[in-house]
């Protein structure tokens, strides 16, 4: 049992090098992000809700994404009892401590957060090709320079807070994507796994 958040700005590459991680340790991936994305896609009262934030570039309220993160773990347990790597989630201290507490109530906890640090301006430009690579409603200008702010302003704070509990490992996130998972192999192929 394994469980790792992968941390870092929208942009980042958290996405990419989860699909790297999960090929080499097989944990189960939850990102937040998708979960949300397929809610609107099928219409639900949901997915209604979060595009109302989304489409904006503002996070969804703690207690909305809690109860999403809750049915995630609860509709998967014996992909949950394998490890998860988490995508997207926390991004607020307070989903960090829920999640704290959602994990000690299963036994287990956060075992390493992996953070790609990669800089604004980077981040901007991998966004924009993005979007115009997908169609990603979000990554457009304007909403994406909305989300770097929400980032640094909601999100960041979590780097201090898993420095604080020693268990923040920070990655270079601006090289090509082998390059980068290289650095973070590095870091958990060393990280005991009780
Ligand atoms: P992502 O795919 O992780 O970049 O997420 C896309 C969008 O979904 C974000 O910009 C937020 O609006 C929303 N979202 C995803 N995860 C969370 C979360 N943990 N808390 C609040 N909003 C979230």
């Amino acid at each position: 049992m394994f469980n790792i958040v992968i941390f870092g700005a929208p942009g980042s590459g958290k996405g990419t090098q989860s699909e790297k991680i999960i090929e080499r340790y097989g944990m189960y991936h939850i990102s937040t992000g998708e979960v949300l994305r397929d809610q609107i896609a099928r219409g639900t009262k949901l997915g209604e809700l979060a595009n109302s934030y989304i489409s904006q570039g503002h996070l969804i309220p703690d207690e909305v994404m809690l109860r999403v993160l809750a049915n995630e773990l609860d509709s998967h347990p014996d992909e949950v009892k394998k490890g998860v790597i988490f995508d997207g989630f926390p991004r607020t201290i307070p989903q960090a401590e829920a999640l704290a507490q959602m994990l000690n109530e299963r036994n287990t906890k956060v075992h390493a957060v992996v953070g790609l640090e990669v800089d604004d301006d980077e981040l901007m430009d991998r966004m924009i090709k993005r979007g115009q690579a997908t169609g990603r409603a979000d990554d457009k200008p304007d909403t994406i320079r909305e989300r770097l702010n929400v980032y640094h302003s909601q999100t960041q704070p979590l780097k201090k807070f898993y420095k604080d509990l020693g268990k923040y490992h920070s990655i270079p996130g601006e090289g090509d994507v082998d390059t980068v998972f290289g650095h973070i192999a590095g870091k958990l192929d060393n990280l005991p796994r009780s």
